[in-house]
């Protein structure tokens, strides 16, 4: 069995190997007692970075039957290293985000209710509230219908996230994926799973607005305003290292970072939206 490697080897966000571990059996377990699945509808992950290998839920196992040590251990190739079940279906996706975001350590996937419904009718949510402004920094992005082949979805988040990096403002920590549902990520499983819990509060919220009446987002400045005290000065984190990926570093790739974010979405739309039809 490997050692741990030193701290000093470890990223400052990197958690322990056991904490990670209680982390993503948290996160997992935590996301039907916060009302964001049903049955199986939905997966945590974390990533060990010095030891290049993800922790994720298991495929199609009762989330209160689960047990820390029945997580799954997957290498960056996709490789089971431990456990004896196979890990969850949306694991490309999970692994292709890991790789090109290296800050994010922590990765969640629902279906939760009121934030797929907006996904279902292919709608982002405005920065209507101030608790979105806090917690996303904007806007909630909503991707177009993406088919769950290789890393179509994966891909189509990283460029999402680029986009909203090239656009100036902190990367969301979570988006929405079109008749789908959402995904939420940040730089422990912990902070992903409080990003996937927020994510589905204002969706609720603005659902229950937008029922009786027609709603405004608040004035870019404020969400600025807004968005800087959260990252600077809530709760009792260091400075600019809150829940949000305030600092998320993308690693695209050459081409598809010479491209643009916003750009690389378009094309990844009309793609999608191409196969479809065929
Ligand atoms: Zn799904």
């Amino acid at each position: 069995m490997p050692t741990r490697p030193p701290a000093s080897a470890r990223p400052s966000n990197a958690l322990t190997s056991a904490a990670l571990r209680q982390q993503v059996w948290a996160a997992n377990v935590g996301l039907p007692r916060a009302g964001l699945v049903t049955m199986h509808s939905g997966n945590a992950s974390g990533i060990d970075r010095a030891r290049r290998q993800i922790l994720i839920k298991p495929s199609g196992v009762d989330y209160d039957r689960l047990r820390p040590q029945e997580l799954v251990t997957v290498d960056l190739d996709g490789r089971v290293r431990a456990g004896k079940m196979k890990p969850s279906v949306d694991l490309p996706h999970h692994l292709y985000i890991y790789r090109h975001c290296p800050e994010v350590g922590g990765i969640i996937h629902t279906h939760s209710n009121y934030a797929t419904a907006f996904a279902l009718l292919g709608q982002p949510i405005p920065a209507y509230l101030t608790a979105i402004a806090d917690e996303f920094g904007g806007e909630i992005p909503c991707l177009p219908y993406l088919d769950n082949i290789g890393d179509h979805i994966g891909e189509a988040i990283v460029a999402a996230l680029h986009a909203a990096a090239a656009q100036g403002r902190t990367p969301p920590p979570a988006l929405l994926l079109g008749h789908h549902g959402a995904f939420a990520f940040g730089p422990t499983p912990k902070a992903a799973f409080k990003a996937a819990v927020m994510l589905e509060d204002v969706a609720k919220t603005c659902h229950l607005a937008l029922t009786l009446g027609s709603p405004e987002a608040l004035p870019a400045a404020e969400v600025k305003k807004w968005h800087d005290r959260y990252r600077f000065g809530y709760g009792q984190t260091r400075p600019g290292r809150s829940a949000a990926l305030a600092g998320l570093r993308l690693g695209l790739g050459g081409k598809q970072a010479a491209m643009g974010g916003a750009r690389e979405v378009a094309k990844l739309a009309r793609r999608v939206k191409g196969a479809g039809r065929s």
